[in-house]
């Protein structure tokens, strides 16, 4: 039997088994295509020096572009690849493998411009704007987190968009806003009507050029993720053209809600990649470093945390894809999407930090790449969604009394 015939009746034996671990040659076909992206556009030496010197790593992402990628959640009417959320989690982990900071801004654009825009947007705001984003012309930041509090969000939110003839005048101040600096619009959340009953009405959602005099941006310090800038951002009576809200007005925070499963399904899958990362580089190193006269891979405790590391990657792989898969279904999967990300990200951290031990005094040097997926990853126990809040919400799922 050949090998393709033995490949195929592997694939039927598969399906009749009602379940299958294998991804379809089309979704091989886009791991292969953006593994050869990554490696031809952003070397690891590429990768360092945009997190060392703060540089959104602009090259990479016209590639993107370039090659389609970007247009992965956009329908085809409006010049995108129709994909699901499964191809964004392939493509996300081999963007993170090499650079957590890239790993994201491809997942936020998408999700908060390209998704957003698709399933919130007019026909006018679509045609405007998906089909240049899919061509990588364009990018989204997302401005929802207020200094006094992302977990309880709608608690905190204290900006205001007000209505005024022909504009929304929008006053308040937004924290954490990533890659507002190279992006060309910032989808701004803010509160329209105070006199509600429900804290999640009143809420809309704009899309503002940010180029809009009154807006401005204050650059935060951050420890990872240094390849893109988070800010504070101020909205001095910053008027925002009717024609750019997103959704209907007082109704905008449902639209977002909708985005959850796959924010969560593809911050799984960006520390997903980091973990890989720093399992591959780990394993690589302990191969070939020696101490007492062997290789440290020789030694019992070194194989054990690497079998560890191992074995942490690969049940984030499982529960990531599983979410993916369901998700793309259609089918319900919020415990699966929130699981996803609770043991992805919490097991990158796990993982980078068996990496930094494996590497001794060669972990901590800025020479090395495990320090960063290390910094990197730390940012998914907390943002976009902290691992408490996660847990509070699959306490909610199983039936139990809601917590928060
Ligand atoms: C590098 C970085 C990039 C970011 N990018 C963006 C972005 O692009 N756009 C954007 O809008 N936001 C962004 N954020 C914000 C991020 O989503 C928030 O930091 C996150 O939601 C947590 O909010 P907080 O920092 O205000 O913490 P808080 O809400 O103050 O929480 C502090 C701690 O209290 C815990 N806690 C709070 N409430 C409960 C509860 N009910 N039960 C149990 N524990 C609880 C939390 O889990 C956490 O451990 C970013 C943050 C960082 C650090």
């Amino acid at each position: 039997m050949s090998t393709v015939n033995t490949v195929d009746a592997m694939a039927d034996r598969a399906g009749a088994m009602g379940i299958s671990f294998d991804l379809s040659k089309e979704k091989e076909f886009l791991r292969a295509n953006i593994r050869t992206l990554v490696e031809r556009e952003c070397p690891p030496e590429y990768a360092r020096e945009t997190d060392e010197k703060e540089e959104f790593p602009e090259r990479v992402w016209k590639a993107l572009g370039e090659g389609g990628f970007l247009g992965i959640p956009i329908g085809e009417a409006y010049g995108g690849a129709g994909g699901d959320v499964l191809d964004m989690t392939i493509v996300t982990e081999e963007l993170a493998r090499r650079s957590g900071a890239i790993g994201l801004t491809f997942f936020m654009s998408s999700c908060f411009g390209g998704h957003l825009l698709e399933t919130m947007g007019t026909e006018e705001q679509k045609r405007e704007l998906l089909p240049r984003l899919a061509r990588g012309e364009i990018k989204f930041a997302f401005s929802l987190t207020e200094p006094d509090g992302g977990t309880d969000v709608l608690g905190a939110m204290k900006t205001t968009a007000v209505e005024q003839d022909d504009h929304y005048l929008i006053n308040g101040q937004k924290v954490w806003t990533t890659a507002a600096h190279v992006s060309d619009y910032i989808t701004v959340v803010a509160r329209t009507n105070q006199n509600v009953k429900k804290r999640a009405d009143g809420i809309s959602v704009f899309l503002l050029d940010r180029e809009t005099p009154g807006i401005r941006l204050r650059k935060l310090e951050k420890v990872g993720i240094r390849a893109t800038q988070s800010f504070e951002v101020f909205y001095d009576n910053v008027k925002a053209p009717k024609s750019r809200m997103l959704g209907e007005k007082d109704k905008g925070f449902y639209g977002l809600l909708a985005m959850l499963n796959n924010e969560r399904i593809l911050t799984a899958a960006l520390t997903l990649g980091e973990s890989q990362a720093a399992y591959d580089d780990a394993f690589a190193y302990a191969k070939q470093r020696r101490a007492f006269g062997k290789p440290l891979a020789q030694m019992q405790a070194v194989q054990h945390r690497l079998a560890w590391m191992y074995t942490k990657v690969e049940l984030s792989r499982l529960i990531t894809y599983k979410a993916a898969y369901l998700q793309s279904l259609g089918r319900d999967c919020a415990i699966e999407a929130n699981m996803a990300k609770l043991v992805s990200a919490n097991h990158a951290t796990e993982v980078t930090d068996s990496g930094m031990q494996i590497l001794g005094g060669y972990g901590y040097s800025r020479e090395y790449d495990m320090q960063r997926y290390w910094r990197d990853c730390r940012l998914h126990r907390v943002g976009p969604v902290s691992d408490e809040m996660i847990l509070n919400i699959i306490g909610e799922r199983l039936g139990l009394p809601r917590c928060f």
